[in-house]
């Protein structure tokens, strides 16, 4: 199936680890023109170099929850890009493990200005720049907590449902001409797990035994974590002219792990 990115023109916050960079990546692939950010400058570095791309890629430092950061990367894209974009990918960002009695007030309001402000910030300043393409689009990358909350990350799990319930209502208020849909992550071995796993306790224990026991116990039927690639494959198509007729839809990611029917 021709996914039809030739010409294209995409930005993917936090492109430069895990599913973004993965998505930004086969987005070059395809044929398209891709911006990345990220805070991190020596990600940035690295990214632009695992990724090439010559002049079909932007790599640009910027904080997601900073307005005047996103209204220049957002300025910097329309440079770049012909004034038009065609897909928007809202993935920068991270989940925070605590329970109700570990969470503070200060922890709560950092996280829901984390969750929503990393959809809606973007989506304010590239807004103009989607209004200008002939069939734009957005992919929120969000995750299966906003419907299968965990009490271990009690305020990711709330904040996800709400940004579930904000991109559903961005699919009527932006259509007909703006598609907005999500993709529900299970677990996918990106820079959060490998970052777990380089804190664990055991230090003995292998990568194998720690991926394969953390598989088991979240009970993922697929028996592994999913591969940044494969949330990336899941975004392409939704943000590519072949998915024309979906929007307000989400696509689970998860190896099965969800148990909604
Ligand atoms: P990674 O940590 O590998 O990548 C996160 C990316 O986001 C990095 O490029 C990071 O760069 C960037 N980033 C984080 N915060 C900001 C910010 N404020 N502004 C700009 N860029 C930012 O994680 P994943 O690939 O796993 O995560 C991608 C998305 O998927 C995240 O939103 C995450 O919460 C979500 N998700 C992931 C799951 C998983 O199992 N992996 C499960 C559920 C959801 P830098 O730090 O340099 O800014």
């Amino acid at each position: 199936m021709n996914l039809g990115y030739a010409g294209r023109t995409a930005v993917v916050t936090g492109g430069t680890s895990g599913i973004g960079l993965e998505t930004a990546r086969l987005l070059l692939e395809e044929g398209a023109r891709v911006a990345i950010c990220g805070r991190d400058i020596g990600r940035l570095d690295a990214a632009r170099n695992t990724l090439g791309g010559g002049d079909n890629l932007l790599a640009r430092p910027c904080d997601v929850l900073n307005r005047e950061q996103v209204a220049a990367f957002a300025r910097a894209v329309a440079e770049w890009g012909g004034g038009a974009l065609d897909l928007l990918v809202n993935n920068a960002g991270q989940g925070r493990v605590s329970t109700f009695a570990e969470t503070t007030d200060d922890a709560w309001h950092e996280e829901l200005e984390l969750k929503f402000f990393s959809q809606i910030t973007p989506l304010r300043a590239f807004r103009p720049l989607l209004d200008r393409a002939e069939a734009p689009a957005i992919v929120g990358v969000n995750s299966l907590l906003a419907i299968q909350p965990e009490p271990h990350m009690v305020c990711t799990s709330a904040a996800r449902a709400g940004v579930q319930s904000l991109l559903k209502s961005l699919a009527t208020e932006f259509a007909p001409h703006i598609r907005v849909n999500s993709i529900l992550l299970g677990l996918v071995d990106s820079g959060q797990w490998q970052r777990r796993f380089a804190a664990r306790e055991d230090k003995a224990r292998t990568r194998d035994e720690w991926y394969g026991d953390l598989a088991r116990r979240k009970g993922i039927p697929l028996g592994r974590l999913g591969r940044p690639e494969e949330p990336a494959r899941a975004i392409l198509f939704l943000g590519s002219p072949a998915a024309s007729y979906v929007t307000g839809a989400s696509l689970e990611v998860s190896g099965g792990v969800s148990r909604h029917i």
